[in-house]
């Protein structure tokens, strides 16, 4: 046994678990422990839609490493403990396993705390701090398996926050024979996702099946015998209230980071509330890793900072982690493409990037693309290296022109091997049979085909990876 290296991981999700994975891998005679304070090891939350409506039998099948995997692999994982203290002058943990007290001392901590529900202000949501009954978030299992009883044909539900979770989830639910409303304070749906005209698009297929109120706040919860039965709704705009009635209510309006551990320890802290990494995975402290959805990393476009939230990137950032704390080196490149893709009943979309209103003032190019597999066109709409076509052929296969551009100097192979470094798969790029391959040179390209949508974005380093991660 390697004494030297005893490398500890706060939190078993996608972080924790796959940094201990890759600290394995690194180091095959490594002391590793891994300690989650809930009740399952390394699971699917992206799949935890697709189980309520079914298309997943059973929430167990969530589960990607057993606690004999984490065994077999020589990893000491201790369930249902919580760390509660980090004391990094003496680089040791302290947890708690019931009232049983941990001392771990570490040379290498990876904190992979990850994130919680967070709650909007809706007046009696809570009875004695108690979420009142049928009203729930979705984030784990527990949460999960709440909505899933709740789950009756015929009956109402409603769905606050219209990003990819709470659409996912209205679509699943839907898919129960439920009646399903979105209530949404923004103007659009998907709005971290799409721009505005291609959400205006699936907003339009979408309330076929659901009913979606944007511009609404949710305003109030009414509740008898401590059960839900209606919410109340308002609107931003004329500031008329209306009650739905409803059965069952699914908050999903983002989340907040578990820093406190990281916090106590030192570790910076950024402008958007998260813990800052480094390309390595490290924080600002000695020997003290982080990653997932407790980190905020660098945009490769804008090159700011954003909160992680992507099972896809916090897989990246924990082999990272995993590698370093274990002797290697793993950079991440100097920034992450977000890669979101998702199926709204028969639907596809996909976005890589930053939304053109969150890429303004960079320095990207930037477009439309409307068509469908056949001959399509490109309308520059922002940035200082636009362009101007690309053709698709029959096939599906999308081969790019760049023809014009606003400054006239820039052209596909180029772009593609100055600006992102790697020459382009374009042959690959199949949309006639969905969104198989993400791909684009754009900051912004929508493309709408048929009965198929996808927005495509600057996308080289995620490519195809994601979407075997959402569907
Ligand atoms: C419904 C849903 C759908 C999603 N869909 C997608 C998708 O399609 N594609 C995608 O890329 N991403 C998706 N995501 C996001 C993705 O699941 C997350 O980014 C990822 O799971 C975060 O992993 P994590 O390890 O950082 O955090 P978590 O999974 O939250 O893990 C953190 C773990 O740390 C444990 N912990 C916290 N504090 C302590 C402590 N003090 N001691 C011990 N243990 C502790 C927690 O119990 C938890 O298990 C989805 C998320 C949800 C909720």
């Amino acid at each position: 046994m390697n004494q030297d290296k005893n490398i500890v991981v706060i939190g078993c999700g996608a972080g924790g678990g796959t940094a201990a994975q890759f600290a394995r891998k690194t180091d095959r005679k490594a002391k590793i422990t891994v300690f989650e304070k809930g009740k399952y090891p390394q699971y699917s939350k992206c799949g935890l839609p697709y189980v309520v409506s079914g298309r997943i039998p059973e929430f167990k099948d969530l589960i990607e490493f057993s606690e004999e995997w984490f065994r077999k692999a020589n990893i000491d994982l201790f369930m249902e403990t919580t760390v509660e203290q980090i004391d990094v002058k003496k680089q040791v943990i302290i947890a708690k396993k019931g009232k049983e007290i941990i001392e771990k001392p570490y040379s290498s901590l990876i904190i992979a705390t990850g994130a919680k529900p967070s709650i909007p202000p809706i007046e009696n949501l809570c009875v004695n701090g108690v979420l009142v009954d049928g009203v729930n978030v979705i984030r784990t299992i527990e949460d999960g398996k709440k909505i899933h009883s709740f789950v009756k044909k015929g009956k109402n539900a409603t769905i606050i926050g219209a990003g990819l979770i709470g659409l996912e989830m209205a679509c699943n639910i839907h898919k129960k024979g439920m009646n399903v409303t979105v209530i949404e304070a923004l103007p659009n749906i998907l709005a971290n996702t799409l721009d505005e005209d291609m959400s205006n698009q699936v907003h339009e297929k979408v309330s076929k099946n659901i009913s979606i109120f944007t511009n609404h706040l949710a305003m109030k919860i009414g509740n008898k015998n401590g059960k839900i039965h209606s919410v109340s709704k308002k609107n931003n705009e004329t500031g008329e209230e209306e009650d739905i009635e409803t059965d069952l209510l699914v908050i999903s309006t983002g989340c907040k980071p578990k820093i406190s551990l990281a916090k106590s320890a030192g570790c910076n802290i950024g402008k958007t509330g998260y813990i800052t990494v480094n390309e390595r995975s490290e924080t600002s402290v000695e020997h003290v890793y982080a990653v997932g959805d407790c980190t905020e990393y660098k945009d490769f476009i804008t090159k700011k900072s954003l909160p992680i939230g992507l099972g896809s990137v916090v897989v990246r950032q924990a082999i990272a982690a995993g590698v370093n704390s274990a002797g290697g080196n793993y950079k991440l490149p100097d920034g992450i493409l977000q890669t979101r893709t998702t199926a709204l009943f028969d639907l596809e979309i996909a976005a890589v990037g930053p939304t053109v209103s969150r890429a303004d003032n960079t320095s990207v190019v930037s477009g439309k693309f409307n068509g469908s597999s056949g001959s399509v066109s490109l309308i520059p709409s922002s940035g200082s290296t636009g362009c101007s076509s690309f053709c698709g052929s029959s096939s599906g296969d999308f081969f790019p022109s760049l023809s014009s551009s606003s400054t006239g100097s820039v052209f596909a192979s180029d772009f593609f091997s100055s600006f992102l470094g790697v020459s382009f798969p374009f042959s690959s790029v199949s949309l006639a049979s969905g969104c198989s391959t993400i791909a684009g040179f754009s900051s912004s390209i929508s493309i709408v085909g048929g009965e198929r949508t996808c927005v495509l974005y600057t996308s080289t380093l995620f490519t195809g990876y994601n979407f075997l991660q959402f569907l």
